[in-house]
C-alpha cells in the first residue's frame, strides 16, 4: 500500500471521504472484499449514498467499513480521522488537544479530544511485549526522576517521579566515527515505566516485566540490579560510583532517550502532572518504537487489523536506521 511521505503526497493519496473508504477496504480486505457472515469472496453491491457500507452479493449482509477500528460509529469524516492519524505519526512530535483542534479545523474541543484519546488507545500496547532477546546485541536498563512541578515548596526534589528504562542496543558495522557519545551503536526498541521507587522488587520487576530472559543486560552498578542475574539475565553492572563519563560510555542509548523524553513532555505539553505521566510514557515509546514505520503506526492507530506483519527487530537494522529518527537527534 502506498504511504504519504509529505504533506502534498497526503492530499493527493486522501483528497475526500471516498478515497480514505478506498484505501481502508483496501488494506482490510488486500484479497477483495470478504463476508464476515457467509465468507464469501465476492464483488460487494455498493450504496451511492453510504458509500462506508459494503453489501455482500450472495447473502446480502451489510457490512460497515470501519467496524472493529477505532472509527467505528464515528460521526467525524474520515478524511479528519486519517488526518488526525497522519499528524500523529508523521514527524511532528506529539500534539495537545488544542493544537490538534486547530490542525484539523474542528469547531469543538471536545471532538478533537476523543479523535485523540481514541487514536491515543492504539498506542498502548505497544508498551506490552518484551525487547531484547537477541544474542548479538544488549539491552541497557536504568531509572531517571522525572517531573516533580513544585509551587510554593522551594528548590529541591518534590513529588517526583522515577521512571525505569530499557532499550535495544545493536552494535552497527563500519561506523562513521562522527558521533563519538554513540559510537557505533544504534537504539532498538524502548519500554519504559513508572516504578514506585528504586529498590530491588521495583528495578527487578521492571526488568522482567520488560526484557526477555537470557538478554545482556547493562546497569550502573546500583545494588537494586544485582538480583537480575538469578532471573536468567546475563549482567553487566558498569559501578560508575557516580563518574559520569564512565556511565556516559557504558549507558549512552538509555540516557538519550532519557533525555529526549524530558525534552518532549517539557516541550509539547509543558510538564506532565504525575497521574497522567504512564499514558505519556506509552505514547513516546509508541513512537520511538515505529520511528522507521510510519504506515505501521498509522494502522495502529486506526485499529486497523490487515495481514500485514508488524516492524521486526531485524527489520529495524535492514539498513533503514539512517533514516531520521523521530526522536534521536542527528
Ligand atoms: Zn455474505
Amino acid at each position: 500500500m502506498p504511504f504519504p511521505q509529505s504533506l502534498p503526497e497526503f492530499q493527493r493519496l486522501f483528497p475526500d471521504d471516498l478515497a480514505c473508504m478506498n484505501y481502508l477496504s483496501a488494506i482490510r480486505w488486500p484479497d477483495g472484499f470478504e463476508c464476515g457472515k457467509c465468507g464469501a469472496v465476492a464483488e460487494p453491491y455498493r450504496y451511492s449514498q453510504r458509500p462506508g457500507i459494503l453489501r455482500c452479493s450472495k447473502c446480502r449482509r451489510d457490512s460497515s467499513i470501519t467496524s472493529g477500528t477505532a472509527m467505528e460509529r464515528t460521526r467525524v469524516p474520515l478524511s479528519v480521522w486519517f488526518w488526525a492519524a497522519y499528524l500523529l505519526t508523521s514527524q511532528t512530535p506529539g500534539m495537545s488537544a488544542v493544537q490538534f483542534q486547530r490542525q484539523l479545523g474542528l469547531k469543538r474541543y471536545e471532538t478533537a479530544f476523543q479523535i485523540l484519546h481514541k487514536l491515543r488507545a492504539g498506542m498502548v500496547r505497544s508498551n506490552q511485549d518484551k525487547i531484547g532477546g537477541n544474542s548479538d546485541d544488549h539491552v541497557e536498563v536504568d531509572e531517571v526522576f522525572m517531573g516533580g512541578k513544585t509551587r510554593g515548596k522551594g528548590s529541591g526534589n518534590h513529588n517526583q517521579v522515577i521512571v525505569a528504562g530499557a532499550v535495544e542496543v545493536k552494535w552497527r558495522k563500519g561506523d562513521s566515527k562522527l558521533n563519538k557519545r554513540k559510537s557505533g551503536r544504534v537504539a532498538g526498541r524502548v519500554r519504559l515505566s513508572v516504578v514506585p521507587d528504586r529498590s530491588a522488587n521495583s528495578l527487578c520487576g521492571f526488568v522482567k516485566a520488560a526484557v526477555k530472559p537470557s538478554s545482556l543486560v547493562v546497569t550502573d552498578g546500583w545494588y537494586a540490579y544485582r538480583g537480575i542475574g538469578m532471573m536468567g539475565y546475563q549482567p553487566v553492572a558498569i559501578p560508575a560510583n557516580g563518574d559520569v563519563e564512565i556511565t556516559e560510555e557504558h549507558l549512552p542509548m538509555i540516557h538519550l532517550v532519557f533525555s529526549n523524553l524530558k525534552s518532549w513532555l517539557l516541550g509539547i505539553h509543558h510538564g506532565v502532572s504525575n497521574q497522567h505521566l504512564q499514558a505519556y510514557l506509552n505514547e513516546f515509546t509508541f513512537r520511538f518504537n515505529r520511528r522507521f514505520y510510519p504506515f505501521s503506526a498509522f494502522r495502529s492507530l486506526l485499529g486497523i487489523a490487515s495481514g500485514a506483519t508488524s516492524p521486526t527487530y531485524e527489520g529495524l537494522y535492514s539498513g533503514e536506521w539512517q533514516h531520521p529518527g523521530l526522536l534521536i537527534p542527528k
